[in-house]
């Protein structure tokens, strides 16, 4: 019977446990926290977001797109939802996003970790690995808890990234990887959010409001998403922001210029929102201008809008010139913000970078490096947006890693 140490009690290392031993092997899970899974507690704001039915590449960013293309070719959705059920997990939908039907992400937690149990896997808790050694016969895993060493025949390396507070997301899997002679894409914080030195926004904290995040760097648009924009004392937050800063990240670990445009009409074209202005200046002759944005904005943003496009707010709408209101139009829809940093690790759900994938086979997520060792989930350089693609990629990749270990002769 094949040996595995699974390095790692999250979600992909409870799926490369589960799928192990059901094909056969034995395993044991080393987790240095005091208990599985502490992750999967937290995600999708506690009721996690378990794929997507949206499921293709374009979800996914990273360094090599053909590697996460033939991820998927082989672990798509159906593959997911048969392995949802196998464990017991139960599913509904909000529009392509899944969901467990019990909204609670401790019982999607709860339900792979019983399988666990079910199967017999050896689980060891509080166990810190500190390194791991390729001998001639296999792996020597070295740890801070009981036992202290560890004898197998393959490992699965499944310690994430070091993203979030969650106790465990410390980055050691990482260094164990580097260890055995792989090597990192630059890891960065991912889905988190960014720092401005912006003045005004400390006026407008607290506004959530439909935007669009058109993100530039070094001058040229480089990611933009849309959705609900919050504004808040130290910058810009929310999903649209989650989508674009990974690409902020990088940007600035290259030590290159990041601005972020808002477009904070995105229903609108400058033309529709320049036809509207003319118009309410026609019909609202005496009123101050800032009435002029009157209900299409947030009364908090306005004032910030027209100090943008250098117009008083008290001044008379009629007065305004065809070159003021185009101004202020273009400040509406172009409203710039320069991006200084992103929020830290401890805040991003996700990281961007790690282990390099073209030194990973996609289909068995084995090293091409190191026979018998197995790269599994945030750990390698591959991080989806929101929506359920980073934790179907734990799954996924969990999933092949232990069926593909488990399998003698692969040895
Ligand atoms: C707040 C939040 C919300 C999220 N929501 C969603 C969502 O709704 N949908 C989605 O798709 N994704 C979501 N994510 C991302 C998703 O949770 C992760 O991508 C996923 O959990 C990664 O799985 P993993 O197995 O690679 O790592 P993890 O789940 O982080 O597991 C790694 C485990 O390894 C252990 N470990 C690390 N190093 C060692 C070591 N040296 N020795 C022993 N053990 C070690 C850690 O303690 C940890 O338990 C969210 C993330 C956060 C932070």
């Amino acid at each position: 019977m094949t040996r595995i140490a699974i390095i790692g009690g999250g979600a992909s290392g409870l799926a490369a446990g589960i799928t192990a031993v059901r094909n056969g092997a034995s395993v044991a899970v080393f987790e240095q926290n005091d208990s599985l899974g502490k992750k999967i507690l937290s995600t999708g704001n506690g009721r996690c977001n378990l794929t997507n039915l949206n499921m293709g590449s374009e979800n996914y960013r990273g360094d090599d797109s053909e590697f996460i293309q033939e991820f998927l070719d082989g672990f798509g959705v159906s593959e997911a939802m048969d392995f949802f059920a196998s464990v017991g997990i139960f599913i509904k939908y909000r529009g392509d996003y899944v969901y467990p039907l019990s909204d609670q992400a401790s019982t999607v937690r709860d339900a792979l970790v019983m399988e666990l149990h079910r199967l017999g896997a050896d689980v060891r808790k509080n166990c810190h690995v500190e390194e791991i050694r390729k001998g001639k016969k296999g792996f020597l895993i070295f740890c801070a808890g009981e036992p202290s060493l560890y004898r197998a025949d393959k490992v699965i390396l499944a310690a994430g990234s070091k993203a979030s507070r969650i106790a465990g997301s410390d980055g050691s899997g990482y260094a164990l990887a580097e260890g055995l002679g792989h090597h990192l894409s630059p890891v960065v914080p991912a889905l988190v959010q960014l720092i401005s030195d912006k003045k005004c926004l400390k006026r407008l904290a607290g506004i959530r409001i439909t935007a669009q995040v058109s993100l530039y760097v070094d001058g040229q648009i480089t990611a933009k998403d849309t959705g609900e924009l919050q504004l808040t004392d130290y910058g810009i937050s929310g999903i649209p922001v989650f989508q674009v800063s990974r690409y902020a990240a990088k940007a600035l670990n290259r030590k290159q210029r990041v601005m972020a445009e808002i477009d904070f009409a995105p229903f609108l074209t400058t033309e529709d929102l320049m036809e509207e202005l003319l118009r309410r200046q026609r019909l609202w002759k005496r009123c101050a201008a800032e009435k002029l944005l009157n209900t299409i904005f947030p009364s908090k943003l306005i004032p910030v809008l027209l100090s943008e496009a250098g117009i008083e707010r008290q001044i008379w709408g009629e007065k305004l010139s065809g070159k003021q209101l185009g101004k202020l139009a273009a400040v509406c829809k172009r409203f710039l913000v320069p991006v200084s940093d992103t929020k830290p690790f401890s805040d991003a759900q996700v990281c961007a970078g790690g282990v390099r994938t073209d030194e990973v086979c996609p289909c068995t997520m084995e090293s091409k490096l190191v026979k018998g060792l197995y790269l599994t989930g945030e750990l390698l350089d591959v991080d989806g947006i929101c929506g359920g693609y980073n934790l179907h990629f734990a799954w996924g990749s969990g999933i092949r890693a232990g069926r593909h270990a488990a399998v003698k002769n692969a040895l």
